[in-house]
């Protein structure tokens, strides 16, 4: 399963299906909830319409 965000493999397993983007600097589950890891390790969650970036879309 690569990133719901880039498609990529770079990805590691963080938690029980809980993964990390080295791509992206992201964290997602297997539920494509997707999160964004602050510097003081605070987990984000992103909204959807992040995905809507052209370069996104591009990578598909
Ligand atoms: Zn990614």
């Amino acid at each position: 399963m690569g990133c719901p965000v880039c498609g990529g493999k770079q990805v590691g397993k963080v938690g029980v299906n809980q993964y990390y983007c080295w791509n992206c600097f992201i964290e997602y589950n297997e539920r494509n909830e997707v999160f964004e890891v602050a510097e003081d390790g605070t987990l984000m969650a992103i909204e959807p319409e992040v995905f809507s970036d052209p370069i996104t879309q591009a990578t598909v």
